[in-house]
């Protein structure tokens, strides 16, 4: 349920308000907007009785929430959330472009290709040092070493830096050296991990999961912001299908579908969708068109001995074609 205060309603009003939902034995979450400030209440299990409420001062009246998600709905907060990163702004108009390599794999590599994305207008790099390898023979990722590699590349470049935390072992340590924490495709549901990102400070990138439907994205979402953390960024980065020609089957009409019904940003990872360098420029242009907040795009400058993804990642100039043919680069 919501509790939409009136526009002209006092701080002193909504405490009030807070408290005596906390006093119903559930939690109130403030949702402040352009319009009005709205109380997210969470944690009921049934239907909430109104009644107190609607007589509390500076209310103007209580909302349903349809949705099973509440806090990262679009009726409990009507305007799209920008999450601001250092001096980047993502949602709301803005669209962000992060790139890199699937894996950190040495210093020169990173530095490498986060000079040459940079200097195409990227803004944010990419680069896994703990990686979710369908093998466990394969490149697990450098870890910890991965870590201070990407801390040296935002010194040196002054690129922001998202990396993946796979694990509720490894998140506190990606926490410390990344801008932006990663929660990948396989455990968009794993949920203490969801809990334990939620109590960060640090933003969010929500990965869809291989089979997971909107909703349960969404249901996701919840899970980070019900424990604090309202920085959540969506991705859409394919999903499995009975197409078999690409590695998965970008959803594009995910985008739309979730801009109607969430506030949050959603970007697109057209790599991992594709699995195939021929077709990321064109899935990134259609991302655009229906509306993503930004890109996540695997560029390497050696893909063919790239220790994972090669297949899929951009050779350097190929991402300064994505650029400019979208209209993004500097
Ligand atoms: C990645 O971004 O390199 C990655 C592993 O992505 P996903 O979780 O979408 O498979
Ligand atoms: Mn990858």
């Amino acid at each position: 349920m919501l509790v939409v205060m009136r526009n002209d309603a006092t701080g002193e009003q909504v405490r009030a308000v807070i408290e005596t939902i906390e006093g119903m034995g559930y939690r109130g979450v403030p949702m402040p907007g352009a319009q009005r400030t709205a109380i997210c209440i969470i944690g009921n299990r049934g239907p909430v009785n109104d009644s107190l409420l609607l007589t509390l001062d500076g209310v103007k009246e209580t909302i349903t929430v349809t949705k099973p998600y509440k806090l990262v709905s679009r009726e409990t907060q009507p305007e799209s959330t920008i999450i601001k990163v250092d001096d980047i702004s993502i949602g709301g108009g803005n669209i962000v472009v992060m790139a890199g390599p699937c894996a950190v794999e040495s210093e020169e590599q990173a530095l490498t290709i986060a000079r040459l994305v940079k200097g195409y207008g990227a803004q944010v790099f990419r680069g896994g040092a703990f990686k979710p390898r369908t093998s466990p023979y394969s490149f697990q990722g450098l870890a910890e070493e991965g870590l201070k590699i990407l801390d040296r590349v935002r010194q040196k470049t002054g690129l922001l830096i998202v990396t993946e935390a796979t694990d509720i072992n490894n998140i506190e340590l990606v926490e410390y050296y990344a801008d932006i924490i990663q929660i990948g495709a396989r455990n968009m549901q794993n949920y203490s991990l969801l809990r334990r990102a939620g109590q960060s400070s640090k933003p969010i990138l929500l990965k869809r999961g291989l089979a997971a439907t909107i909703d349960e994205l969404l249901m996701s979402a919840e899970y980070i912001t019900s424990e604090g953390n309202s920085q959540v960024i969506l991705c859409e980065r394919g999903i499995r299908t009975f197409s078999d020609t690409t590695r998965n089957t970008l959803d594009l009409s995910a985008i739309p579908s979730i801009k109607e019904v969430s506030h949050l940003p959603i970007i697109v990872d057209p790599s991992h969708a594709a699995g195939r360098r021929e077709f990321v420029i064109s899935l990134s242009k259609g991302a655009i068109a229906v509306g993503a907040d930004g890109l996540l795009v695997e560029v390497h400058h050696d893909p063919q001995h790239a220790l994972s993804d090669g297949a899929q990642s951009l050779y350097p100039r190929q991402f300064g074609q994505l650029m400019s043919e979208t209209n993004l680069g500097d």
